[in-house]
């Protein structure tokens, strides 16, 4: 299949990757030249415009940081709403806004085209790995003309409902990783604290009813001390703010979400919004004057 592919950064590059490998062909865009690097050099193609990327394609995936970057690249001067794939289905697997997803898909719609939104999770490791879970909303139809495609990116790949709902699953996820994150920050300084060997404790940890993605995959890089990203803390804000903006439109209130988005906060006006997001244990250092590694 001819795919474009649009937005090459830590997670679209694999992405992107996995579907040459899979025999599709890949026309890559990205603003920044340097982030089609990884894809040419397994044997995709570099475009120079959005239209470049999306002619003669089946469909077109995006992979953009924030709600305006998908609104610019699919409705904006230049976008997929007037250069659309051959195929007419987009793709957007950012995670954005689920109340934008639908207006975006409705415009779309208007002009036949598909917009499927397909969120991912599983970080750089299951993006590289293929591995992604694939939360995705739209038209059942348009879904199956996806799935071919979402299956050299991912094994877990479900249809969860209508369009927006793809996102609306990822943002719980979210709600959930950053909550979850934040209790594994606040053991490790209690541990900490209390003169423990933090890798055996997490060894242990991992054995028992606490064990967790986060401390699994994250728990070595907090006990470290490395701050590199990975998912950056930036976007965990990103994600806490749609999640927040889900929860006050439905009246739901999230007190865990409020405590933990101060933490991030105060990780990102000390200059951390770049780390990845295990980095919160950096506001635990600073609460404990201690410091990791
Ligand atoms: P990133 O910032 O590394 O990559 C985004 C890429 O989009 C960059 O290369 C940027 O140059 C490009 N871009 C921005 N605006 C563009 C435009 N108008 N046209 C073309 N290219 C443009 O972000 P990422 O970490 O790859 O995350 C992408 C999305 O996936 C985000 O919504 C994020 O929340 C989500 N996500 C990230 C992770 C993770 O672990 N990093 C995991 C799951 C989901």
């Amino acid at each position: 299949m001819v795919v474009g592919f649009i937005g090459l950064g830590t997670m679209g590059r694999e992405m992107a990757r996995n579907l040459v490998k899979a025999g599709h062909a890949v026309q890559a865009y990205d603003v920044a030249q340097v982030a089609m690097q990884d894809v040419v050099a397994v044997g995709g193609q570099a475009a120079s415009s959005i239209a470049g990327a999306a002619s003669g394609a089946a469909v077109v995936i995006t992979m953009l940081p924030d709600t305006p970057d998908v609104q610019a690249v699919v409705l904006g001067e230049g976008g997929l709403l007037h250069n659309p794939p051959a195929g007419r289905l987009i793709v957007d697997m950012s995670t954005i806004a689920p109340q934008a997803v639908r207006a975006m898909a409705a415009t779309l719609k208007a002009e036949g085209i598909d917009l499927v939104d397909a969120p991912v999770s599983g970080g750089p490791q299951g993006a590289k790995a293929a591995t992604l879970t694939i939360m995705a909303g739209g038209d059942a139809d348009a879904f199956a003309r996806a799935r071919p495609v979402l299956a050299a990116m991912g094994t877990t790949i479900n249809d969860v409902g209508g369009s927006g709902a793809g996102q609306t699953v990822k943002l719980c996820n979210q709600l959930m990783v950053g909550i979850n994150l934040q209790s594994v920050c606040e053991a490790l300084a209690l541990g900490r604290a209390s003169g423990l060997d933090l890798v055996q404790m997490r060894e242990v940890l991992l054995g028992g009813s606490a064990a967790s993605w986060m401390l699994d995959r994250l728990g070595p890089a907090m006990i470290a001390g490395d701050t590199s990203a990975g998912f950056r803390i930036d976007l965990q804000l990103k994600d806490l703010r749609l999640v927040q903006e889900l929860a006050s439109a439905l009246a739901v209130p999230l007190p865990g979400r409020a405590l933990v988005s101060s933490q991030y906060l105060e990780a990102k006006a000390h200059g951390e919004g770049g780390n990845g997001n295990q980095a919160l244990f950096k506001v635990y250092d600073r609460m404990t004057n201690q410091s990791a590694g």
